[in-house]
């Protein structure tokens, strides 16, 4: 559960220290990246604790990450990239425990 917790957390940390006068409105942006966990519903078991999404699931593998950084460079998909980056790192990180 802590996880799912972080996914929440660190996007609230990062409107805050760079968008802070549109804090809601970021965070919410960041936090409905969280979308591309549909890929998720196409692997059985749907979730399976040990299993490191990164690099499983469509839309979490190198190329979609890849699109999600070049999102980066573009000012109007800056945001959505920026909470795709965010989420792909947590997963990640989840992948060393
Ligand atoms: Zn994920």
């Amino acid at each position: 559960m802590f996880h799912i917790f972080l996914h929440f957390l660190v996007p609230a940390i990062v409107a805050f220290l760079f968008y802070r006068e549109q804090l809601l409105k970021t965070w919410l942006i960041l936090i409905a990246t969280m979308v591309v966990d549909v890929d998720h519903l196409l692997a059985v078991p749907i979730y399976d604790p040990n299993r490191c999404s990164v690099g499983f699931h469509p839309l979490h593998s190198y190329y979609a990450i890849g699109v999600y950084v070049l999102l980066l460079f573009f000012p109007k998909t800056r945001l959505v990239g920026l909470g795709l980056v965010i989420h792909m790192a947590l997963d990640y990180i989840d992948c060393f425990f």
